[in-house]
C-alpha cells in the first residue's frame, strides 16, 4: 500500500517534469538543477554565472528553500528574472512546484534557467524537474567523504563540481580519494574544480554552459 502510494507520486511528478521539459524545448532554454548540502555554495556559483554570461546569455533563477527568500534577495541584486519557492517544510523541489514558478517567468526571453533546489544530498536527486542537467556541488570543507555517504546524488549527476578549493591549503581533504570514488561511481561524468571567492576555475565552469547552450 505505501510503495503504491509512493510509485503514484512518483508518477505523477513524472508526467508534469515532461511538461515542463517540453516547454523548455520549445523554448530553447538550457535548465541546469543544482544540487548539494547546505552551504556548498549553490547561491554564490548563480550569481557569478549571472555577472558573467549577463552580456551573452538572459539568465532565469528558481529558488528552492523551505522558507524564507534570503537567497532570491541576494539573486535579485543581479537579475529581475528570479523566483523564490518556498516548499513550506518539504527537503526537495518537485516538478509540479517548478512548473508554478515558471508560470511566474518570462520565458520566452530566457537562454538559461539555473534551478537552486532545496540544500539536501539525498532527496532532490529523486525528483525530476524536467531539466537538461543535473549538477552536484560538494565543497572541501564538507570534507572528501561525500561521494561515499551519498552515492546517489553523484552517480545521477552529469556534471560534479568541487567549490571551495581555495580552502584546500588549510583542509585535509584527499583530492585523489575524492576524484576515484567520484569516477568509480560516475566515471562519464566531468569534475570542474572551483573557487567562487577567488575565481580559481570558473571559466572552466562558463565554457560548460555556454557550450551546453541551446541558443
Ligand atoms: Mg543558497
Ligand atoms: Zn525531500
Amino acid at each position: 500500500m505505501k510503495i503504491e502510494v509512493i510509485e503514484n507520486v512518483l508518477k505523477y511528478n513524472k508526467d508534469q517534469a515532461e511538461k515542463n521539459r517540453k516547454l523548455f524545448k520549445d523554448n530553447n532554454i538550457l535548465v541546469l538543477n543544482l544540487l548539494s548540502s547546505p552551504g556548498a555554495g549553490k547561491t554564490s556559483l548563480i550569481i557569478e554565472t549571472i555577472k558573467k554570461l549577463k552580456s551573452k546569455k538572459i539568465i532565469g533563477v528558481i529558488e528552492g528553500d523551505i522558507s524564507s527568500t534570503y537567497d532570491a534577495e541576494k539573486i535579485k541584486k543581479f537579475t529581475e528574472n528570479v523566483i523564490q519557492i518556498n516548499t513550506g517544510g518539504t527537503c526537495h523541489l518537485n516538478a509540479s512546484m517548478v512548473a508554478s514558478a515558471v508560470e511566474k517567468l518570462k520565458v520566452s526571453d530566457l537562454d538559461i534557467i539555473i534551478i537552486e533546489n532545496v540544500g539536501n544530498l539525498i532527496c532532490p536527486v529523486g525528483f525530476d524537474l524536467g531539466e537538461d542537467y543535473k549538477i552536484v556541488i560538494s565543497s572541501v570543507n564538507e570534507g572528501d567523504d561525500k561521494p561515499v555517504k551519498y552515492p546517489p546524488v553523484f552517480i545521477k549527476s552529469d556534471l560534479i563540481i568541487l567549490n571551495k578549493v581555495d580552502l584546500m591549503e588549510i583542509s585535509d581533504f584527499n583530492q585523489a580519494f575524492f576524484e576515484k570514488k567520484v569516477s568509480e561511481l560516475n566515471p562519464q561524468s566531468e569534475i570542474i574544480k572551483l573557487s567562487c571567492k577567488t575565481g580559481t576555475g570558473l571559466d572552466g565552469w562558463f565554457n560548460w554552459v555556454l557550450g551546453k547552450s541551446k541558443i
